[in-house]
């Protein structure tokens, strides 16, 4: 049963040229390409953030950093910033559309399938240049996901890319994101995989989706088997099951040994909220411990390869001490919110700070399950299920278990009742969605 309380549906995501007013402001969104920055990129934005914004920065759930509090008047001088970095498309419509996930790890983990970097430049330049492509729904979305031991396998995206395959037979599997899961379509060379990607956006795009909204997940069977059928002569038959590719690492902040004398550390940002501050700081550490690239992800976790173990602990010590996450065992790491108020106006409630005086009383409650604090039934930290959702109803909490801010709560009460008595939120959640 859905949640009766009503929530404004956008339909669109911010970008950099077509910023998204907010309660604090307009967002601007940086897309990096390649979901890749140098430290010293990342220092520039942070500067420009203090300065054009209001100093938060979100890393957002598509692998994108998102620049808070951003005025009209601002905005042109962020821009320039956002240009010099060579991150600004040439139409907004261009940058909506470059909604591409890549791998993490890609090109440093000793384990991957294929560097799928290549492709997924070759995707994004296209995607970018081809206005016939722009008419494709805001939120439509890729994944180039390379195998190895930190995968996507887990993430949506209207249409997978998936290197399979071992040795000298290597293939990039083509998958739709169909409502019981990916509907995998074959798979190709991995030469030809950004242009059956767009290929496979130009035949959903010939099946006229109606209304910006229109997702490949929103299909009928005849819709997919449509664009089956348009690609036929283009994907060969699937080389080997994607699933088998599926990644190894347990954890995924802390140090990472990638084996082959390979490291990397991942650090998390709390319900991916970052002070330009922090971010400033642990970018100049991370210029300092000689890191190349800063890698971004759809859990809101930087990556880092790093030369050493040695380097990789003192880089997480420093970023434990402004406030980052490195223990993989934070509870934080369990719980998605948004921003809540005062940043956004469709509730009252302070949603990261109770989310974060819930994360204080988990230990305490052996609740090992994950945790969704949402502002308003729309559900922006997180649209798939959680073990337990809070969500916000004027000023109290509507309790879901096993769901999605959506559904329909079965019990409510005020942040103090449950502060108060939190063995009634916790006995009886489920462990669900890990
Ligand atoms: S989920 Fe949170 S951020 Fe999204 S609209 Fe509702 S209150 Fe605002």
């Amino acid at each position: 049963m859905k949640h009766a309380a009503p929530f404004e549906v956008k339909g669109w995501c911010p970008g950099a040229l077509k910023p998204m007013q907010s309660g604090d402001g307009l967002i601007v969104r940086v897309r990096p390409r390649c979901g890749r920055l140098s430290p010293d990129e990342l220092i520039a934005l942070a500067e420009a953030a203090q300065r054009f914004g209001n100093g938060h920065i979100d890393l957002t759930r598509r692998a994108n950093l998102q620049i808070r509090g951003v005025s009209e008047e601002t905005l042109p001088r962020l821009h320039a910033v956002i240009g010099r970095l060579g991150l600004l498309d040439s139409t907004s419509q261009g940058e909506a559309v470059r909604n591409l996930m890549i791998s993490p790890l890609a090109g440093i983990d000793p384990t991957e399938v294929l560097d799928i970097r290549d492709i997924a430049r070759k995707l994004a330049r296209m995607l970018a240049s081809e206005p016939t492509l722009w008419a494709l729904p805001s939120k439509f979305g890729f994944i180039v996901d390379g195998g190895g031991r930190l995968t996507l396998a887990n993430e949506r995206a209207d249409v997978r890319l998936a290197a399979v395959g071992n040795g000298a037979k290597i293939a990039v599997a083509i998958g739709l994101d169909a409502q019981a899961g990916t509907d995998w379509l074959g798979s190709v060379v991995p030469a030809i995989a950004a242009s059956v990607a767009v290929e496979t956006a130009h035949a959903f795009l010939e099946l006229k989706p109606t209304g910006a909204g229109q997702r490949m997940r929103d299909l009928s069977a005849d819709g997919l088997a449509s664009i089956r059928l348009a690609m036929a002569s283009r994907i060969d038959p699937l080389a080997l099951d994607p699933r088998k590719t599926v990644g190894s690492l347990a954890r995924r902040v802390g140090l990472l040994e990638l084996g082959s004398s390979r490291f990397a550390v991942g650090i998390g940002a709390p319900f991916g909220r970052v002070e330009t501050d922090q971010l400033a700081k642990l970018a100049g550490e991370m210029a300092a411990c000689r890191v190349k690239e800063v890698r971004l992800s759809p859990w809101r976790i930087l990556y880092a390869e790093v030369g050493s173990a040695l380097a990789g602990n003192a880089l997480l010590d420093a970023a434990r001490s402004v406030g980052f996450i490195t223990d993989p065992g934070d509870p934080l790491l369990r719980i998605e919110a948004c921003p809540g108020a005062p940043a956004c106006r469709s509730t009252r409630l302070d949603i990261r700070g109770d989310a974060r005086r819930l994360a204080a009383l988990l230990p305490r409650f052996g609740f090992e399950g994950t945790i969704h604090v949402s502002g308003c039934a729309k559900g922006c930290a997180k649209s798939a299920a959680a073990d337990l959702v809070l969500v916000g109803l004027e000023d109290r909490y509507g309790i879901v278990r096993n769901g999605a801010a959506g559904d329909c709560p079965t019990s409510s009460a005020s942040f103090a009742e449950l502060a108060a008595d939190p063995d009634t939120i916790f006995a009886s959640a489920e462990r669900r969605s890990r």
